[in-house]
């Protein structure tokens, strides 16, 4: 998952980045507006965290200019303790949520992860489990900001598990998930993709119910 960073001020864009890269984010840390709509241009990122006030181009600006391009990416704004009008602003402009300064590091964090999560269920599909990211449009898969190279069937049997965090899905209903009507499916497929996954990304992510079946953590 990769977050744009939007902040001018050095100490702060710094605990910032700090605290996102060890929340398991890739961090790209900008600190003027210039910079900013350049990146914003390439459309890489999955969620923008943005300070207002910032050098050559105003926040206020960059989001209604972001808008104004059909662009849906999720936005965090920070704003000041006492700007009232900004977060008014900000939430009029397209803004998705705010934290008001000085806010807690974990309390961004959290709030990054609410609004990628609502945003998953909001048309934009990329799917979050802790550490654990899923993009079904670019297959992309990342745990902890690194991408993990996974084969078709793997992504796929992921993918249906990530779509029902904590439910326990049985191998019949994994099998249902990845194989079309008619496919050949040889008698522990499942469990051998299962079996490659685990080893990838560690055998505690995707837990495992013996002879009921299996579930990721929220
Ligand atoms: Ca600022």
């Amino acid at each position: 998952m990769r977050v744009l960073l939007v902040e001018d001020d050095p100490m702060i864009g710094e605990a910032m980045q700090k605290g996102l890269k060890q929340a398991g984010f890739a961090v790209d840390w900008v600190q003027d507006g210039i910079r900013a709509e350049a990146l914003l241009a390439e459309k890489v990122h999955h969620v923008i965290v943005l300070d207002l006030g910032l050098p050559g181009r105003d926040g206020l600006e960059l989001l209604k200019n972001l808008r104004a391009t059909e662009n849906q990416v999720p936005v965090i704004v920070v704003t000041a303790r006492d700007g009232v009008d900004d977060r008014v602003g900000g939430l009029n402009l397209g803004a998705d949520d705010y934290v008001v300064k000085p806010f807690d590091l974990d309390e961004l964090i959290a709030r990054v992860r609410a609004l990628l999560r609502r945003h998953a269920g909001s048309g934009n599909p990329i799917m979050v489990c802790g550490d654990l990211t899923l993009d079904p449009m670019r297959k992309a898969v990342s745990y902890k900001g690194d991408a993990v190279d996974l084969s078709g069937k793997e992504l796929a049997i992921l993918e249906a598990l990530m779509r029902r965090p904590g439910a326990v899905l049985s191998r019949k209903a994994l099998e249902e998930a990845i194989y079309g009507n008619g496919d050949e499916i040889g008698s522990n497929a499942v469990e051998v993709h299962l079996h490659h996954l685990r080893k990838k990304l560690g055998a505690d992510l995707i837990r495992n119910i013996r002879g009921v079946g299996y579930w990721v953590a929220e």
